[in-house]
């Protein structure tokens, strides 16, 4: 294994073939496969999604993956922000089509011909739905496993309600959910507004969820959209008020992807491959049986653990493969990221005990055979909150405020740097530093002055490598 503070880069291209989470052969750039492990992982992710959207009254959908040309071509701004990016379909069998279909990459034009359909009095607003499904981009960068792919994993959230205001609220609304979900991933971020010339096509505004990778670039997890009635003009989605007069919808979108998983593994692994939060862990305890002598009797022991684990509802494997090592498992299970390893021998059984290693720590636990599992329940939740927390720390140290451009290269990560917020200005710090405005952070800071034309001001930019 490389290390990963010496070459991130390469560490994390090691990793996430090594640690089985996907396969990088197949012939198609920027198309990886899901191996089974990597699978299991995104699932965990997706179930957790339907699980607090369905909560706060989403409803899930599926909408076809094709998508005319013609329903592409409504939102203008829209279009040039992806019309480099599009696959397209243009013949069926041996005929050209008519009208070309595009591979959606991402979904506003499949869903909103037939939200003008669906949505016909106040009644029906809000609408809250939400699909999980593969999105088409043509990256011609550097692909990245999780990171830049042409076929994304993706989770899309399409809101439609009677006002602007309420459409604030649903932002609101999404950034209380986000934070449950940076939660059970355990990882730190930043929310952002994005600059002018770097929101979604076809937003009034954009916010953004960046956290810094170890390598101090800054990664983009989840993004929320106002589209006001940008989109249900050009797609003609209106409602009858209570007046009896017909109204334009006011729109939000909530985007997240297969990246989560990529900031997951690049913040919290290590030299010895993945460290997976508990709480989306496959398997959270993996038994690993010491089977020197006393055979028959540890292996039943185990296997009892394993059912009493199971019966608390803790995801616990039992490796009793035969042609392996202790050492060897100890090395493969480290590789693969389980939290928690539990380790029984013979000594273990005679003194009633069981050995507890922490994944996060290396820390060796004795814990007796009368109250393991409760134990083992308080060193999950304890490296689920370890986790976050030391993440959280080592992001907080890539960002930096800096008062002078000159500052800039020693500051690996983030700038914080004060910004008057002309788009004048926000060019010239992206070129003199060969970096970007990621975005300013939400909350107004200290009166500072402008690093380009002087001006006081309260605004910060984040300036960064982003990936
Ligand atoms: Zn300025």
């Amino acid at each position: 294994m490389e290390h990963k503070k010496e070459d991130f880069s390469e560490w994390y291209n090691e990793v996430v073939e090594s640690a089985g989470l996907v396969d990088k052969r197949y012939p198609v750039k920027g198309m990886h496969i899901w191996r089974p492990y990597g699978w299991k992982i995104m699932h965990n992710i997706d179930t957790y999604f339907r699980e607090i959207f369905t909560d706060y009254s989403h409803e899930e959908v599926n909408f076809p993956l094709l998508v005319p040309e013609t329903e592409f071509k409504k939102e203008a701004e829209h279009i040039r922000g992806f019309e480099n990016e599009v696959f397209w379909v243009t013949h069926g069998g041996l005929d050209e089509l008519d009208i070309k279909l595009l591979l959606r990459p991402t979904s506003e034009t499949a869903m909103y011909p037939m939200f003008s359909l669906w949505i016909r009095s106040h009644a029906d607003l809000p609408l809250k739905i939400f699909q999980i499904v593969n999105v088409f981009r043509y990256e011609t960068k550097q692909t990245r496993t999780f990171i830049r792919m042409r076929e994304v994993h993706f989770f899309e959230a399409h809101t439609a309600h009677r006002t602007y205001e309420e459409a604030e609220k649903q932002i609101k609304e999404d950034i209380e959910i986000w934070k449950k979900i940076a939660r059970k991933l355990a990882l730190p971020y930043k929310i952002v507004k994005k600059v002018e010339w770097d929101k979604f096509p076809g937003a009034i505004y954009s916010l953004g969820v960046e956290t810094v990778m170890p390598s101090g670039r800054t990664l983009q997890i989840a993004t929320f959209h106002q589209y006001g009635q940008n989109f249900s003009k050009p797609y003609d989605i209106k409602y009858l008020n209570e007046d009896g007069e017909h109204e334009y919808v006011h729109q939000t979108t909530f985007g997240m992807s297969e990246r989560l998983l990529g900031a997951m593994v690049g913040i919290h692994g290590d030299d010895r491959g993945l460290i997976i939060p508990p709480e989306i862990a496959p398997i959270q305890v993996v038994i690993v049986p010491i089977v020197t002598k006393k055979k028959k009797e540890v292996l039943e022991e185990s296997k009892k653990i394993r059912d009493e684990l199971r019966e608390s509802s803790i995801k616990v494997h039992l490796d009793d493969r035969d042609n392996y090592t202790p050492g060897y498992k100890f090395y493969d299970w480290e590789l693969r990221g389980v939290p928690l390893r539990l380790e029984l021998g013979p000594r273990d059984m005679e003194k009633g005990q069981v050995v507890l290693v922490r994944r996060d720590s290396r820390e060796k636990i004795f814990a007796s055979r009368e109250e393991y599992v409760e134990k083992i329940k308080t060193v999950l939740a304890d490296i689920q909150d370890n986790l976050y927390n030391r993440a959280k720390k080592d992001m907080e140290q890539k960002i930096v405020n800096i008062e002078s451009l000159d500052e800039i290269d020693n500051v690996e990560g983030v700038a914080a740097v004060p910004w008057c917020g002309s788009e004048e200005c926000g060019h010239e710090i992206e070129d003199r530093t060969e970096r970007r405005i990621i975005g300013s952070p939400i909350e107004e800071e200290n009166a500072k002055k402008c690093v380009i034309c002087g001006k006081e001001t309260r605004k910060i930019a984040y300036v960064a490598k982003p990936y």
